[in-house]
């Protein structure tokens, strides 16, 4: 493998941060062009400062920002580095012609637009964001297929999958399997779900990851998101989608095949390891922290799931079935939904309540929409947000305490 340019687009994020450490762990295999993130100056610089090159340019979202990353990196004797910011600045990090990989792990809506100019300008894209596939799945697949933009997912599972599935692009899978820990609530009673504190949602018994992933996998509404993203970048059926609790989290993924053979992935939880297999693709390097040892997991569980504990999951089977902008409409409310409860506004039940309700209005939406295109996506994501907040501004007195 030749040394690769790469772009990391959301490097200070949990994702991003575990990407440096892939790049810095094969010194000569990579060449980072730019680092963007949305306004953590410090962090952005520390890693300009570790990284051998050094990247060409640096992009903040947050333009308020841009004079303290030009002064920091000039003081720490980075004048050379290029500063860009705002939307634009994150556009020419993804497109410049010297990059030939676009990791994507900037959270939120914010990586939509880098990401549909990256895909236009025919990058291979890492895409560990789940937000653009969850909100504008068809429109993704559509513009990578335009421009020849290979979409290679780093979400474990869909790494799993896509693993699975190589070699074997012409047949189609019967049942592709999403495997999930279950999170920090599998074995705790119904009952008690309304006094989960948002620390205890936040203590993932698996991987360690950022706050809004941490609440979403306590939900399993990340599962849900998971299973649009997956319908998103495989193309296939809600259907033939499912869910498998699995509390070791070392299968990833099963396809199943219509002979029912079933190919798993199976590998350590390390979130480097899928970053790096997408960095890597088609080919792969040794991974140093570690690799799995069978006997030593012993056995491994799979449940169903219990969709009474974790409705949210239902709804996102729900939003898939309705199709359109329901997903979209299900995230923006979900995101809104966990900000709140990260704020001790509502309570850990009222993050499905406010998801159900937001999906069920969905239908006073859609007679607005007929393709979606980008300012659709925006106009609803906007639309859900504002009705997630109305109802939490009208709910939020009921909160009682843990
Ligand atoms: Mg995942």
């Amino acid at each position: 493998m030749n040394m690769k340019t790469i772009s990391i687009i959301g490097s200070t994020g949990s994702i991003g941060k575990n990407a440096i450490e892939v790049v810095l762990n094969h010194k000569g295999r990579f060449s980072v062009y730019a680092l963007a993130a949305k306004n953590n100056v410090s962090c952005l610089v520390q890693q300009c400062i570790a990284l051998e090159p050094k990247p060409k340019m640096v992009a903040i979202f947050d333009k308020a920002k841009k004079l303290e990353l030009e002064e920091k990196l000039s003081q720490a004797g980075l004048k050379q580095i290029q500063v860009h910011s705002g939307q634009e600045g994150l556009i020419q990090a993804v497109t410049a012609g010297e990059v030939a990989q676009v990791l994507m792990a900037l959270s939120g809506v914010e990586g939509l637009k880098p990401l549909m100019a990256a895909l236009r300008a025919g990058k291979n894209i890492a895409m560990a964001n789940k937000e653009p596939l969850v909100m504008a799945g068809g429109m993704i697949r559509e513009l990578a297929r335009k421009h020849q933009a290979t979409v290679i997912p780093v979400d474990s599972e869909h790494s799993g999958i896509f693993q699975c599935l190589e070699g074997r692009k012409n047949e189609i899978p019967s049942n592709i399997f999403l495997t999930a820990s279950g999170g920090p609530f599998l074995y705790r009673e119904l009952s008690t779900f309304d006094h989960i504190t948002s620390e205890e949602a936040l203590r993932h018994p698996r991987w360690s990851m950022g706050k809004k992933i941490s609440v979403d996998s306590a939900t399993l509404m990340n599962k849900g998101l998971e299973l649009i993203e997956a319908q998103a970048l495989f193309d296939i059926s809600p259907d033939k989608l499912k869910v498998l609790i699995h509390p070791q989290a070392i299968v990833h993924a099963v396809v199943e095949f219509r002979d029912g053979s079933q190919i798993a992935q199976l590998s350590v939880t390390d979130m480097k390891l899928p970053i790096q297999y997408a960095l890597t693709y088609p080919g792969r390097l040794d991974f140093e922290a570690g690799k799995l040892d069978l006997t030593r997991v012993g056995s491994l569980e799979f449940l169903s799931v219990d969709l009474k504990k974790f409705p949210c999951l239902q709804l996102a089977y729900e939003a898939m079935q309705r199709g359109g902008l329901a997903p979209c409409v299900l995230n923006a409310a979900n995101e809104a939904a966990v900000g709140a409860f990260l704020e001790e506004k509502i309570l850990f039940t009222d993050i499905a309540k406010i998801n159900d309700s937001v999906l069920n209005d969905y239908h006073s939406f859609i007679a607005k929409t007929s393709v979606p295109d980008l300012e659709d996506i925006l106009n609803a994501d906007g639309w859900a947000r504002q009705k997630a907040g109305a109802w939490i501004l009208t709910h939020a007195k009921n909160k009682v305490s843990a």
